[in-house]
């Protein structure tokens, strides 16, 4: 199921390049001009369906918080569950958690050790909104994984390939993504 050139073209145009957010040198995407488009985000939701209805899988994976957005409405579209994984110290019941290092120090992502139980050895989606170093989707899939649950596939809606973050991850998974940003 591929994206056509005028499908990512309509995306490409709804998202919004913030300069010198939220440091000087970086140039923010914000997808928030992507979600309140209707048509690009039909589109991007619409496409996500056709490719992911063939993979019979058992949930999708989002990440804090912009993954909770196309990762909820994609597992409804599919008829299956959505986990959240999260920010440390947000989720209540019991977790595992993951570290890895920013350009400065550490940061931590969590999920419900319990969260895909319900189906023995499931196959999850993750998702994100855009994938830059890696290293959140990197502690994302291992989480997936540690759960018992396995991670088939980690999707983004931007790939700043400029970065080298996706070639670290297809280690791990396998990856797509919608848009590349070179
Ligand atoms: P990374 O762990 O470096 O791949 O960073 C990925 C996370 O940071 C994602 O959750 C993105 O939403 C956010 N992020 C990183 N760089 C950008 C950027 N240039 N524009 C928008 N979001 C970004």
């Amino acid at each position: 199921m591929t994206l056509s050139n005028l499908e990512r073209k309509i995306i490409e145009e709804s998202i919004r390049d913030i300069k010198d957010f939220p440091q000087e040198g970086i140039i923010f995407k914000d997808i928030t001009t992507l979600l309140n488009n209707a048509e690009a985000f039909g589109v991007t939701m619409n496409h996500l369906y056709q490719k992911y209805k063939e993979y019979n899988l058992d949930y999708v994976a989002g990440i804090d918080a912009r993954g909770f957005i196309f990762g909820a409405a994609l597992a409804q579209m599919l008829g299956i569950g959505f986990v959240p994984i999260r920010k440390k110290g947000k989720l209540p019941y019991t977790t595992i958690s993951e570290k890895y290092s920013l350009e400065y120090g550490f940061d931590e992502v969590e999920v419900h050790l319990d969260a895909f139980s319900a189906k023995p050895n499931a196959k999850v989606l993750l998702i994100d909104d855009l994938i830059a170093t890696g290293g959140t989707a990197n502690a994302a899939v291992k989480l997936i994984n540690q759960t018992g649950a396995s991670c088939v596939e980690a999707c983004f809606i931007i790939c700043l390939s400029f970065l080298d973050g996706y070639k670290k991850l297809q280690e791990l998974t396998e990856v797509y993504s919608l848009v590349e940003v070179k």
